[in-house]
């Protein structure tokens, strides 16, 4: 009994100081994929300066240093397109005489047509203003600037305006908007597995998608560092991990293009599987893990009680989050089209600490990043215990 006190203590602080070296390890690493994907180069990882292309290579190139093996017999990547609008150019706003600031004043819709000329405008409610003749322009007074694109072009231009203290009255505009719209965006899905030693045709899967926002006019990007830069070194680090640590079934990586324009690189995935679907035991999909002061939320947790009653026992258990909250299906992230199909999915995402969300202050800087640890042993023990 003594003894065995004795050896489990001493292997005890061997454990916790591997563990240490691990975490101290894996943050670093964690922090250098998020700097990474938020930077200039990257713009975003959207639709202009070839951003979401650059993050593609870059993750393919990570993959392959991992000494993972790609998915597809041609390489890493899944291609598929689909339609989407940009604003590749200098814009410019003018509001009530007072030069606006592009992403902390204003935003420009996606989905808007490009427009030039001074326009008076009218109120239609008290929040938006209208130049209702041709062409149609709207204005919106918003608390907090949010954007997300859009595959198509309408025919107005809708102009969000940050108005914090609800004190502006929008009366007189003058803009300078293009817009290119690009009928055939050619996106890619970046896969790649580590093969399982007994049941290499079983599945384990973990999905992040790495694309966001991309840009809006020459000087301004969406960093996108809790979405999904986040989920992304998340990812990543579990590849490292399952590289060094091969399991029995095959763990599978999948790094998904086309989320933010509405999930449509892991529809494609459903569509046109890389892997039989029906041999995926279980995936898990993460997006916003960058935080996790306030818990985690698990998305599907009410559709498959089991799975999540083990997960939440692992948390209790390895004292990893403060609060495992449960959700039902929503169709939010990369989960939601292989739920459909019927692969069991979470879709687990961090809470607290930061407020940005879809806006230009979504960046690498301040992102706490303080829970990847956690994630990541809640990850790999539930996968274990599956
Ligand atoms: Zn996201």
């Amino acid at each position: 009994m003594k003894i065995g006190i004795k050896a489990s203590l001493i292997c005890g602080i061997v454990l916790c100081s591997l563990s240490k070296r691990a975490d101290a390890q894996s943050m670093a690493f964690s922090r250098k994929i998020v700097d990474t994907l938020c930077s200039p180069y990257f713009w975003g990882r959207g639709y202009t300066h070839s951003g979401m292309q650059k993050a593609a290579v870059y993750l393919a190139d990570v993959f392959k240093q991992q000494g993972l093996v790609p998915l597809n017999e041609q390489g890493y990547f899944q291609y598929f397109s689909y339609s989407t609008n940009t604003f590749p150019d200098k814009l410019s706003v003018t509001l009530n005489h007072k030069k606006l600031v592009p992403g902390k004043d204003f935003l420009v819709m996606a989905e808007s047509s490009g427009l030039k000329g001074t326009f008076s405008l009218s109120p239609k409610d008290s929040l938006s203003f209208v130049h209702a003749k041709d062409p149609l322009l709207i204005v919106e007074k918003v608390r907090k600037l949010t954007w997300s694109p859009s595959e198509k072009v309408q025919p107005y231009t809708r102009i969000q305006v940050l108005d914090t203290n609800a004190t502006l009255l929008p009366k007189k505009i003058s803009i300078n908007i293009r817009n290119h719209w690009i009928p055939d965006f050619k996106a890619a899905n970046v896969a790649a597995m580590v093969k399982g030693t007994l049941y290499p045709d079983s599945f384990l899967v973990i999905t992040a998608h790495y694309d966001h926002l991309g840009g809006m006019g020459k000087d301004v990007y969406f960093p996108g560092a809790n979405d999904n830069a986040s989920g992304v070194a998340m990812m990543l680090n579990l590849a490292q991990y399952y590289a060094r640590h091969p399991q029995a079934c095959s763990i599978v990586f999948i790094a998904f293009a086309g989320e933010e324009i509405g999930l449509k690189g892991s529809k494609y995935f459903t569509e046109q599987p890389l892997i039989p679907l029906e041999r995926i035991k279980f995936l898990l999909n993460t997006d916003l893990a960058g935080t996790g002061s306030e818990g985690i939320t698990v998305v599907n947790a009410t559709e498959f009680p089991q799975a999540f009653a083990l997960l939440q026992a692992i948390n209790t258990e390895s004292h990893l989050f403060s609060k495992v909250h449960s959700r039902g299906k929503a169709a939010n992230s990369d989960h939601y089209f292989f739920t459909e199909k019927g692969v069991p999915a979470f879709f687990i995402y961090t809470q607290g600490g930061i407020a940005a969300y879809h806006d230009i202050y979504d960046r690498a800087a301040t992102l706490p990043l303080d829970h990847q640890e956690q994630l990541f042993q809640l990850i790999v023990r539930f996968f274990k215990a599956l």
